[in-house]
């Protein structure tokens, strides 16, 4: 497995990689990498031939008040757990070295960057759609891999590559989680022992709606409720939102036609959370 800490080196091992066939699958992760992270690593090194995994806290995609001076960083403990996977490449940039002095180009979009988490951090989907974008031109991949946790991520990204014609397979990967149900995140690490226990409140929300649905409500306003209800007694917790929502534009709905998104965010402390399900199917993609 190579460390390559800088854009040049990353061009030059592109190129040649490109040269000799060979396909690259691209797995963008922010570090403090969890199982979450190693399955799409996993999924990449068994769909190509090359499998490279950058590790980049995207100072873009922070908000001023947000966490991106503690997120936490352990690159010796990150490169331990992808070299036994059979990943070729770890790319680390620089902040400086993806933004020098002067930059101002950025990737926006209209519509999508607006709804669920769009409105609780302003800049945020414009820091992802443009590292994302730097990414794809810099590692070239033939494949790049995503974590359905992160589903309004996906969304806006599969329309970003649709929508700039990348030569980009975009693949979504189901979400892992802990035994209680709890998405596995990066920010976890952040919780309390009494947070941690009150977070996988969110998964049982999401899990209450589906219920619902399965049951055969389709009135979206029931599914909220419940997930009220299952937030109700946690006394620490800040809802951000609690929607079900239009797969294609996350528009709220007020019936689930045929496939929905419920979605959730909320915060424990510093911890801000996300997790998703999808109503009327396995995945949305
Ligand atoms: P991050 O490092 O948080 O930016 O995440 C990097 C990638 O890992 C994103 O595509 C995430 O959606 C994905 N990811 C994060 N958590 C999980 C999880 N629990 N299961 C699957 N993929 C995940």
């Amino acid at each position: 497995m190579k460390l390559l800490q800088d854009v040049r080196s990353v061009r030059e091992a592109v190129r040649a990689e490109r040269r000799s066939g060979a396909t690259i699958g691209l797995v963008p992760t922010m570090g403090a990498l969890h199982d979450g992270h190693l399955s799409l690593a996993s999924a990449s090194v068994a769909h190509c031939d090359v499998t490279a995994v950058s590790i980049f806290v995207n100072p873009l995609q922070f908000g001023p008040n947000e966490d991106f001076e503690r997120y936490p960083r352990d690159f010796e403990a990150d490169a331990k757990r992808l070299e036994p996977l059979g990943v070729d490449y770890v790319f680390t940039m620089t902040p400086e070295d993806m933004y020098p002095e002067g930059y101002c180009t950025y990737v926006v979009q209209e519509g999508l960057f607006e709804p669920l988490c769009g409105a609780f951090r302003p800049g945020h989907f414009r820091g992802v759609a443009t590292v994302v974008t730097k990414l794809f031109l810099l590692a070239q991949p033939h494949a790049a891999f995503f974590g359905q946790k992160d589903a309004q991520q996906c969304i806006v990204l599969k329309r970003l590559v649709d929508d700039l014609g990348f030569d980009v397979d975009v693949r979504v990967v189901p979400t892992m989680r802990e035994p209680d149900g709890l998405a596995m995140s990066s920010r976890n690490l952040y919780l309390s022992e009494s947070r941690r226990r009150d977070a996988a409140s969110l998964y049982r929300a999401l899990s209450a709606a589906r219920s619902l649905y399965e049951t055969g409500e389709r009135d979206t306003a029931p599914m909220i409720a419940a997930m009220d209800e299952v937030f109700a007694p946690i006394d620490d917790i800040v809802v951000e939102y609690r929607e079900i929502v239009d797969p294609v534009t996350l528009q709220r709905i007020d019936r689930v036609e045929s496939r929905a998104l419920a979605a959730v965010a909320a915060k424990l402390g510093p911890s801000r959370l996300i997790d998703n399900v999808v109503l009327g199917a396995d995945t949305l993609w």
